[in-house]
């Protein structure tokens, strides 16, 4: 399941876009909050053992997305597109 922001809490304090090694968390533009592309989000399967930018955050702005389920294989098959030439520190 990819995460999301929940923008009642984001302050845009950029916190959680270095800790992302996917290059999933993005600027809003319009409202310069961050959100997650869901299409990058691996919920860090592959990485970490625990999603890096929730635990980074001190508001808890990021959540999960419950329009974006998928099991923990799904996450690493997507992590594997995301990086073709690296092998998975945590699986
Ligand atoms: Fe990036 Fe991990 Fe947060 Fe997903 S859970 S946006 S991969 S830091």
């Amino acid at each position: 399941m990819s995460l999301r922001i929940n923008e009642e809490y984001c302050v845009a304090c950029g916190l959680c876009l270095v800790h992302c090694k996917n290059g999933a968390i993005k600027e809003n533009d319009q409202t310069q909050l961050y959100y997650i592309d869901p299409d990058r989000c691996t919920e860090c399967v592959g990485w970490y053992d625990e999603p890096k930018c929730y635990s980074a955050c001190f508001l808890s702005a990021p959540e999960a997305d419950p329009f974006h389920k998928e099991t923990k294989e799904q996450l690493l098959v997507k992590w594997k597109k995301l990086h073709p030439s690296k092998n998975p520190i945590v699986t």
